[in-house]
């Protein structure tokens, strides 16, 4: 083993040439994740937070340690995860958890629970217990979608990582259409479609429960999905994230796409169903940047470069991307602040996006955009 620290945490983790060979997984690109989630946690206030595939702990502990988190789980399957878990914990707590009951505990100001369950069997003995629960498994998290939905309170906030990234930006088509009941899009959209299309699978799951999701934040990085979202209680608000659903067409000839809020597509090729509501809440990201300054993150810098990229990101579905959108039309490729100002001075908004470096986002029109390519060459 080896410790490294991260946030406020200590961990150990084991050595390994690759991380995926180590016998319990530690990435430590996802600090990233695992700062923004902290922030998050911290934004909203939760109280009973659940980390449901925990690994070494490091995600859970930091919740315990870095929020007002005032009861944390922290559950892996993996029986070396949980041995771990349970050492992490000591080191970081500086008592022995108590084993009681197949749960190792800690209880001081705040209570912390470890368990090495299935997931799905915790979250199903939890029934709507959680304020937040946190799923970050290996690929896709839709084994785990159900139960979490009925696990967390009915107001309460799932927060999802999904790595299958090959199925969502439609490399394995067939995966996506198993997984997600959705046809994924492939080209220059399919990380926000893949993002979008995630969302969508979520609010459909969450209807039938008569639930509702308001996407807090989400994003594309490091190829893996994120989304924090919020649910809400009710069928009219079930009813109200249907009808943000839809499909995406798109013309891989010249890559104009268009998208349609329709429960069911009108046209043949429809990509979807998917997201196609906001991907944040403004007011909400502004908190979170907020919250940082009185945080000891990981990578501070990082993470507000990041926020403050979202934060100013036009919240408008899809994007042109200046390199695909001159390579499809045999034009030159032109700068994105040369097409950006030409939009502009039309009256349109434009704005970068995180999902791509050399894509604005614009509430103008496909033919308006390739207008503003076309007069630059
Ligand atoms: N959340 C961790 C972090 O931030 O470092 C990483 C979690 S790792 C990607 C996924 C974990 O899920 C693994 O440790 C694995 O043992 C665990 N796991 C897989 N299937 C599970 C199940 N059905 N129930 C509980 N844990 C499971």
């Amino acid at each position: 083993l080896t410790k490294i620290k991260e946030g406020m945490a200590e961990i150990f983790i084991p050595k390994a040439e690759r991380i995926y060979d180590a016998p319990v997984f530690y990435n430590p690109i996802m600090a990233l994740n695992r700062d923004l989630s902290v922030l998050v946690l911290k934004a909203l206030g939760s109280k009973k937070v659940l980390d449901a595939l925990s690994a070494t702990g490091v995600r859970g502990i930091r919740y315990a340690l870095e929020t007002e988190a005032e009861e944390a789980w922290l559950n892996d399957i993996n029986p070396s995860a949980f041995e771990l878990i349970i050492k992490n914990l000591e080191n970081n707590f500086g008592e022995k958890p108590i084993l009681e009951r197949e749960m190792a505990i800690i209880t001081r100001e705040r209570k912390i629970i470890a368990t090495n369950k299935d997931a799905n069997l915790l979250m199903t003995e939890k029934f709507r217990y959680f304020d937040f629960i946190d799923l970050d498994p290996f690929g896709s998290p839709m084994e785990f979608l159900d139960s979490a939905l009925r696990s967390v309170k009915r107001k309460g906030t799932i927060a999802i990582t999904a790595t299958d990234t090959a199925p969502l930006c439609g490399a394995h088509s067939k995966a996506c259409v198993r997984r997600y009941n959705s046809i994924p899009l492939r080209g220059e959209l399919c990380h926000e479609s893949g993002l979008r299309i995630l969302i969508g699978t979520v609010a459909r799951y969450a209807a039938k429960y008569d639930l509702g999701i308001k996407v807090l934040v989400a994003y594309y990085k490091d190829h893996y999905f994120r989304a924090f979202l919020q649910l809400k209680d009710g069928a009219k608000e079930g009813d109200k994230s249907l009808m943000n659903l839809g499909y995406v067409y798109f013309d891989t000839k010249n890559g104009k796409f268009e998208i349609e809020k329709r429960f069911l597509p009108s046209k043949l090729n429809a990509f979807g169903p998917l997201w196609l509501g906001p991907l944040k809440d403004q007011k909400f990201i502004e908190k979170m940047i907020l919250k940082s300054e009185e945080c000891e993150l990981a990578q501070k810098k990082k993470v507000l470069n990041f926020l403050n990229t979202l934060l100013k990101e036009l919240d408008e579905p899809f994007f042109y991307d200046t390199h695909a959108l001159a390579r499809r039309n045999s034009l030159e490729v032109r700068k994105l602040s040369e097409i950006g100002a030409i939009l502009q001075e039309k009256g349109y908004k434009v704005s970068r996006t995180h999902f791509s470096p050399t894509a604005i986002k614009t509430d103008a029109p496909f033919e308006e955009a390739l207008m503003a390519l076309k007069a630059l060459q």
